[in-house]
């Protein structure tokens, strides 16, 4: 790929234009690209996800996952599908990438399963359609649990819904809070860095698993009833930790229904003016994100300088997952510390007591990964 296509394409796959209505610039360049490459035109992929918490039996999901794949294959779609059973949070969490032309051809797939019969999927789709798939290859994966908790949790102590808010309700409630509102950004520490909504509290975990633990201090000097707002991606984490502090007595826990994801749409196609939430949503695939507002919330892990594109170290030892501006990009060959480099280049051994990470996140001891 020539530098010119990867500094025009970059943007796009990591700032996702967020006006609905008029073309964004990097719309223009991929209407040029598409024109110089009329051809062989590729079909745009639509970013679709969506989840459940169900009650599975485990000897349902071998079938289950052979018959998703069988079908999804033959629909040109990849991404990744988890299945859990009801031992432990149970249920299917999914983000695909789907040829737009077989969107609703995937989407009856997923209605029709009898193991889902009586379950109405919410699908949640992306910010804006991408020139190529958002995943490598397609993965349904079998599970112990839907999401990591650090405790056994299963879908029967899970059993108390929070309240679900719809964007627009959600929207109006937060903008008449004032600042003491608890306010609950369910992800990990780097997604709220990059983008989050205003007042939110950060949990600065590096994984869900850590959150519950957190979330029991956070909320342990406050009163049962008082509210208790949180958020994320696109729901399915706060369905989760909603329902663990709603059967935990906690009598007014409001969730973000479909996620800051669901809240981007709510804002582009009513063109609230005042977004509640700022910076991009980051996704776990190669969008790497959807940017929702213009503003650049974090900085360069290495230099400082702004910017919010995150990119797992080259050291595939290490792979930490951190923000680097293009300039530390090239001077640190992708790499998130002078150790990593040494590694890639084979000047050093990898050492397994050394914590390679901590030149970025001193406590940091696991680490995400992107597709
Ligand atoms: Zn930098
Ligand atoms: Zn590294």
């Amino acid at each position: 790929m020539q530098p010119m296509c990867r500094f025009w394409l970059a943007p796009y796959f990591h700032q996702s234009s967020v006006c609905a209505s008029r073309p964004s610039i990097q719309h223009i360049f991929l209407r040029f690209q598409r024109s110089k490459h009329s051809l062989a035109p590729s079909a745009p992929f639509r970013p679709l996800a969506f989840y459940a918490l169900h009650a599975l039996p485990e000897t349902s999901l071998p079938s289950l996952e052979s018959n998703i794949r069988n079908q999804l294959k033959k629909l040109d779609t990849v991404g990744r599908i988890y299945l859990a059973p009801d031992s432990g949070i149970g249920g299917i969490n999914a983000q695909l990438s789907v040829p737009v032309h077989q969107v609703s051809a995937v989407q009856s797939v997923f209605d029709t399963l009898p193991q889902f019969r009586g379950v109405s999927f919410e699908y949640n789709y992306g910010m804006e359609d991408t020139e190529k798939p958002s995943f490598r290859n397609l993965k349904v994966l079998l599970k112990p649990h839907l999401v990591a908790v650090g405790t056994a949790v299963n879908n029967r102590d899970l059993s108390k819904k929070p309240i679900y808010l719809t964007p627009d309700q959600w929207h109006q409630q937060l903008s008449n809070c004032d600042k003491d509102t608890l306010l609950i950004d369910m992800r990990n520490h780097y997604e709220y860095d990059v983008g989050r909504f205003k007042n939110a509290t950060k949990m600065n975990v590096d994984t869900f698993r850590d959150s519950l633990k957190v979330l029991d201090d956070l909320v342990a000097s406050r009163e049962k009833d008082e509210a208790i707002y949180m958020y994320c991606t696109g729901g399915i984490r706060c369905s989760v930790a909603g329902a663990y502090m709603t059967n935990k007595g906690y009598t007014n826990v409001n969730m973000l229904k479909g996620g800051i994801t669901n809240y981007g749409h709510y804002i582009n196609e009513n063109k609230v003016e005042n977004s509640l939430f700022r910076g991009s949503n980051f996704t776990f695939d190669g969008r790497r994100g959807e940017r929702i507002t213009d503003d650049v919330l974090a900085h360069c892990h290495q230099c400082g300088a702004p910017c919010d594109v995150l990119s797992n170290c080259a050291n595939k030892l290490c792979h930490l997952l951190f923000i680097q501006c293009p300039s530390c990009k090239q001077k640190h060959e992708k790499t998130c510390s002078s150790e990593c480099c040494d590694v890639v280049h084979g000047r050093k051994e990898w050492s397994h007591e050394y914590n390679y990470h901590a030149q970025i996140r001193p406590s940091s001891k696991i680490h995400a990964s992107l597709e």
